[in-house]
């Protein structure tokens, strides 16, 4: 680990901050003058904060939404450098994790989300037909064909506002799809609407390792983003997960017209849960024809980085996924997104209803950037003692560690 100098031309006392944050200005002194601003590389170790618990890299719950603000508004290129440093304290940055996602149950969802296509609500505008829920062998065999492409994390996405608006049938064939899945040493994530304690409970046993309810936005956005459901709801299934001891996937969806400002209570809410979720997704908003958020323009990849390196710095375990709306990203975009802190990508042609990048060009991309996939069930760094979902690796998930390594 190297220690990065900020120098400073101005001479007498430097009472500058960095990041505008508690970070103290590492400037380094020689006699009275504080000689400035390149960044100067030494091999001497990161030193520590005078205030250990707000330090850069410090795990903390107890962010203020200025703080975050304060962070989210440091110029770009030193947000980026900071994100990049703290990233290198807690994660190897050439370790980026390849994940699947698959729409198990399409369209018909009684949710109004302005931004999905699969609500029911706009399925004229949209012409988005509801399909039945997937057969449990083709999942598998998707899944089997995602794993053997590399990807180490099946994630399964149902249309529903939550599994109590659907048979035992239905309900035991996506807990069957859990533990099938599960047996082929791959992380298994959901993302099924809102779930009950037992629920969670019933997810658990069958041996799910993650499950996915994303804030999408701020509390005080979040009205204007659906009516069908409130904020406070959204953290009570967060905390059913969590209580099960299920790994948390939460984060959200940049681009919905959305202030800057509900950027950072997004950021704030995510990093100021009990327990930081392992898993914070960053989707830019795939706008889709027929929807209310139709006409959106696609948030720029510089406000995605700046979102990436604020959750690196306010998470700093936690995987940082680039999700959605990568599509428009140029590969040296997505070289930024990995320096400021991004570890995980979603492979495969489509993300739910969407199209996404190809998986041979992000093979390429890897190559080019030196990046590794990450293997399943490395330990999470955040959340504590439930951070693998709990569950016991199984043998041919060793195996599989092992290989890729
Ligand atoms: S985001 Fe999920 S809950 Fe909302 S409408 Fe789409 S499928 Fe339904």
């Amino acid at each position: 680990m190297f220690r990065i100098a900020r120098l400073c031309l101005s001479t007498g006392s430097c009472s500058e901050t960095s990041l505008g944050t508690a970070l103290p200005c590492r400037a380094l002194w020689t006699s009275s003058v504080c000689q400035h601003a390149e960044p100067a590389v030494s091999d001497q170790p990161i030193e520590a904060s005078t205030s250990p618990a707000h330090a850069l890299g410090a795990i903390r719950t107890t962010w203020t939404r200025e703080e975050v603000h304060q962070v989210y508004d440091t110029p770009l290129l030193e947000l980026v450098f900071r994100a990049a440093t703290v990233h290198r304290m807690h994660n190897d940055p050439r370790m980026v994790q390849r994940c699947t996602l698959l729409s198990i149950k399409t369209g018909g969802c009684p949710e109004t989300c302005t931004y999905c296509s699969q609500s029911s609500s706009w399925r004229k505008e949209t012409g988005l037909k509801a399909e039945k829920l997937m057969d449990l062998e083709e999942v598998y065999q998707a899944a089997v064909r995602a794993r053997d492409s590399g990807s180490t994390r099946f994630c399964m996405g149902a249309a529903w506002r939550g599994p109590s608006q659907v048979g035992k049938g239905q309900w035991n064939r996506v807990l069957d799809m859990v533990s099938r899945i599960r047996g082929l040493g791959m992380e298994v994530c959901t993302t099924l609407g809102m779930l009950t304690p037992e629920q969670a409970k019933q997810l658990r046993e069958a041996g799910l390792t993650a499950y996915n309810h994303n804030l999408d936005t701020s509390p005080e956005y979040y009205s204007k983003i659906t009516s069908s459901r409130k904020y406070e709801d959204r953290l009570d299934t967060l905390d059913s997960v969590r209580k099960a001891g299920i790994s948390v996937c939460a984060g959200g969806i940049i681009g919905m017209g959305e202030g800057s400002m509900d950027r950072v209570g997004l950021l704030h809410q995510l990093a100021t849960l009990p327990e930081h979720p392992e898993s914070v997704p960053i989707n830019a908003l795939v706008a889709v024809k027929g929807t209310p958020l139709q006409d959106q323009a696609p948030p720029s990849a510089l406000d995605i980085i700046r979102c990436i390196a604020t959750a690196r710095i306010t998470m700093p375990r936690s995987v940082v996924r680039l999700s959605a709306g990568r599509l428009n990203f140029s590969r040296s975009d997505q070289a930024l997104c990995f320096m400021a802190g991004a570890n995980s990508i979603f492979d495969g042609d489509k993300l739910l209803t969407t199209p996404n990048n190809e998986r041979n060009e992000d093979l390429e991309m890897f190559e080019t950037l030196g990046l590794r996939s990450r293997p399943a069930f490395l330990p999470y760094a955040s959340g504590g003692e439930t951070s693998n979902g709990g569950c016991t690796l199984p043998e041919e998930a060793h195996g599989l560690q092992q290989a890729a390594l």
